[in-house]
């Protein structure tokens, strides 16, 4: 497993309120509480606000802080902009047994997610296959976590979701006029183990949130990520992120990674959700996603113990190839997010300090002061 050096730096202590503006460590309970309780004086009910903290520290956890706590301003604002709906639940529109449709109606999306994948579950263990369509969700987070979900129960899944509600920011291959956004996808195979394999990823060479951090650390991008306003690439993360920047994001691995974000955007947005990027749809601002899920239960096809087997002797032989040079081990899908939160339940959670003052910032927009703060961060 990689292995990063120990880090010095100690755990938030709030001694002076400057401290806000430092590169910190957090515990994952410390920012629990705060993302909590930020998100319910917005007007979100506590028992969501804390499902939706916890699914934002944990995206931090496994390494993916463009869908950590960052995303809470964005999700006061929503709230605060009567852009989402904090205590609405899943509609159920349109129940066909395997097929069942949801209408997420700007809920967070951590919530109306999970009970759209919960029924789904229930559906796939009943007739060996599930689809589920959730249109008009508010932001989903970290898709990972209903695939996770869905391999915990055993079941194969497979993910295809869209992003709007705002204007686009990824140029289509060849094009130099954005129509997408990051247009994640994301398939999981459970392990017996609990080790299952996960792909999830944004179909852009870098999730959008990453841009977003790295803009806020001030470093550059990694290369074929971005195009500025004239079409040509560049590493500088400010044009996509600063006012009148009018650059653009690029989708990964040319036209083979812009034909799944295609995918993604019909099949999560025009079948799933009835909403796509098109100019007919409303771009209020918010950012919703529509997501088609399909899953799969292995053992309504065949052997479940020969299917584990034969994933196991898959995944040993890959992990015998011999790695680059440079490079300490060949992984598998989802290994790099497993070490990761080992290494941050340790160690801490960096949050850079501009990304902290935008979640301080945010919390006086709901009306907390530092005084309420205060005592969480301790
Ligand atoms: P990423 O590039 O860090 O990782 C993508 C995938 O590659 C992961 O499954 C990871 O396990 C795997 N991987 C990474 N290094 C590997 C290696 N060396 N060997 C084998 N596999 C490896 O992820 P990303 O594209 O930056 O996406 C980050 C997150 O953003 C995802 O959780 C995604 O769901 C989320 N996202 C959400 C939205 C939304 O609108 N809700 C939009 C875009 C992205």
């Amino acid at each position: 497993m990689i292995r990063r050096p120990p880090r010095s730096t100690p755990l938030y202590s709030s001694a002076a309120s400057d401290v806000y503006k430092r590169q910190m460590l957090f515990k994952q309970e410390t920012l629990t509480n705060v993302a909590t309780e930020i998100m319910t004086k917005a007007g979100a009910p506590r028992e969501n606000a804390r499902i939706v903290a916890e699914h934002l520290v944990i995206a931090n956890l496994k390494g993916h802080d463009s869908h950590g706590v960052g995303m809470v301003p964005n999700y006061v604002k929503a709230m605060l902009d009567g852009l989402m709906k904090p205590a609405q639940s899943a509609q159920l529109i349109k129940d066909s047994g395997a097929v069942l449709s949801y209408d997420g109606d700007t809920g967070f999306g951590r919530i109306v997610g999970m009970q759209a994948m919960e029924e789904g579950v229930i559906r796939a263990k009943k007739h060996g296959i599930s689809c589920v369509a959730l249109g008009n969700a508010h932001h989903l987070g970290r898709i990972g976590i209903y695939a996770e979900y869905c391999a915990d129960q055993g079941l194969v899944s497979s993910h295809y979701v869209n992003v709007v509600g705002h204007h686009p920011m990824v140029i289509p291959f060849g094009g130099r006029d954005p129509r997408f956004v990051t247009n994640p996808f994301c398939c999981a195979v459970p392990r017996p183990n609990g080790e299952h394999v996960v792909l999830d990823m944004a179909t852009t060479t870098v999730a959008a949130g990453k841009v977003r951090v790295a803009y806020m650390k001030g470093v550059p991008v990694p290369p074929n990520s971005l195009v500025d306003k004239d079409g040509l690439e560049t590493q500088d993360a400010s044009v996509v992120f600063s006012k009148g920047g009018g650059g653009a994001m690029q989708p990964f691995g040319l036209h083979k990674g812009y034909g799944l974000m295609v995918i993604c955007e019909l099949l999560g947005g025009a079948l799933g959700g009835n909403f796509s990027m098109q100019p007919g749809n409303p771009r209020k601002g918010a950012t919703i996603n529509n997501m088609l899920s399909i899953l799969i239960d292995p053992s309504a096809i065949g052997n479940l113990q020969e299917f584990d087997e034969e994933v196991s002797a898959m995944i040993d032989y890959i992990y015998d190839s011999q790695p680059a040079t440079g490079v300490e081990q060949v992984l598998i899908p989802g290994d790099p997010e497993r070490t990761t939160a080992e290494q941050r339940s340790a160690e801490g959670i960096d949050i850079d300090d501009n990304s902290w003052e935008d979640i301080m910032n945010s919390a006086r927009d709901a009306g907390l002061s530092q005084s309420d703060l205060d005592p969480l961060l301790s």
